[in-house]
């Protein structure tokens, strides 16, 4: 490590890794500290992506491709189940690998990299950052930046460092567990999604394949159902249920800020991306591939910043974002408002009138449709969308 870098990024998840491949490709000096011995490793995640997502940053690769899937199956309270057309193609990863690809990436672009390297404050002799301090090695290093970039993922501690207010209230923290489980038989191609009370209040629940007899299995319950039962609880009397036999690989529980990003996400030349800043799609929970847009963005942006000596050009990020994807999630996380507290009943009629169209049409937007037809109240909800 030298003593001093155009950009410093904390954490190197997918949004890190791409900000620090972008700002470096863009000719910035950069340093990308992890504060695991291991790029990629532990994974919290259910791993799953689009193609069109992923391939805007990287080729995809078999490498760490577990599982291509082709269709999705939405599995009713009742136990009926719809499998929606679906035009693109999607992926269960194997993170471990992808992480350590896009790190890779970013060091290709001239990245420097440090593993162990514990980032526990900022140096901020007069409010603006102005480098990071780090235990690296059981030393603690004072490094010097023009820009930091935190991405430190859910629980980042450089944005508060900063000033930024990144606290997620607790209705829209969804609380996960998950496990990778094997010695079991599931369809290769097919994302599974289980809704309803009984396997994941206000949330929902995944089968995601990685290969023919291994899966994610996971859900996520809002932190306020979580209180009353927490959600390996839950986790656990799905898999006794229905993989019985099933032998247990990995264990996690971690949360996911299904919120809107967050209001400020520049301030005393620190940029936050990925979940540090809340760039989780809201709906689906899924944060690699709008992470990663956060970290392009902004990696582009501290190179620009420094290229033309004039650190108020960092604003251009949130704007940017905001334009990108930001405008989106705003209106995602309206429409999980309104749809979290679909009642089971509302959930299966859905179903059931899904199952009527003909095979062709069912396509998201037709069960949609579909839905807004067999329960009329329903229009209700989605009018409170997008009236604001
Ligand atoms: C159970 C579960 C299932 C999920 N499933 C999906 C899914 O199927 N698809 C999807 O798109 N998304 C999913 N997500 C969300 C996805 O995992 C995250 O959105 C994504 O990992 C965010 O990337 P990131 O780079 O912002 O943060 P992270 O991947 O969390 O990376 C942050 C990095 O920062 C490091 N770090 C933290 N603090 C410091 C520090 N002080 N110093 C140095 N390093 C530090 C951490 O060690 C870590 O490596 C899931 C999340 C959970 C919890």
């Amino acid at each position: 490590m030298k003593d001093s870098y155009d950009v410093i990024v904390v954490g190197a998840g997918p949004a890190g890794s791409t900000a620090a491949r972008y700002a470096a490709a863009a000719g910035a000096s950069v340093l990308m500290l992890e504060k695991d011995r291991d790029v990629g490793y532990p994974v919290r995640c259910g791993e799953a992506v689009s193609h069109d997502g992923v391939i805007q940053f990287i080729e995809p690769d078999p490498k760490w491709i577990a599982s291509t899937v082709t269709k999705f199956r939405l599995v009713a309270p009742n136990g009926k189940d719809v499998i929606p057309r679906l035009d693109g193609v999607g992926y269960v990863l194997e993170r471990r690998i992808f992480d350590y690809e896009v790190a890779k990436q970013a060091a290709a672009e001239g990245a420097e990299i440090v593993t162990k390297a514990y980032v526990y404050d900022l140096i901020k002799p007069n409010g603006k950052a102005e480098g990071v301090r780090v235990m690296v090695k059981d030393s603690k290093v004072d490094v010097k930046a023009k820009v930091v970039i935190g991405a430190d993922g859910v629980e980042s501690r450089v944005g508060k460092w900063a000033g930024i207010d990144t606290t997620c209230h607790i209705r829209d923290m969804e609380s996960c567990a998950q496990m990778t489980i094997s010695g079991i038989d599931v369809d290769e191609d097919t994302l599974d999604f289980y809704f309803g009370d009984e396997v994941s209040p206000g949330g929902y629940l995944w089968v995601f394949p990685k290969g023919r007899h291994t899966a994610n299995v996971g859900l996520g319950v809002s932190a306020e159902c979580a209180k009353k039962k927490s959600a390996i609880r839950y986790l656990h009397e799905f898999v006794e249920k229905k993989f019985p036999h099933s032998a247990v690989l990995t264990h996690i529980a971690g949360g996911v800020p299904c919120a809107k990003t967050c209001d400020t996400i520049i301030q005393n030349n620190v940029l936050l991306v990925g979940d540090a800043a809340h760039q989780v799609n809201p709906v689906s929970g899924g944060g690699i591939i709008s992470g990663m847009i956060g970290g392009m963005i902004a990696g582009q942006v501290a190179a620009e910043a420094i290229k033309k000596n004039d650190l108020g050009h960092l604003a251009e990020y949130q704007k940017r974002w905001h334009k990108r994807l930001g405008w989106r999630h705003e209106v995602f996380y309206r429409i999980k408002e309104a749809i979290s507290d679909f009642s089971d009943d509302t959930l299966n009629v859905i179903a059931e009138g899904a199952l009527k169209l003909p095979e062709g049409k069912r396509t998201l937007g037709g069960i949609f449709r579909t839905a807004l037809w067999n329960k009329p109240s329903l229009l209700l909800d989605v009018a409170k969308v997008f009236v604001s």
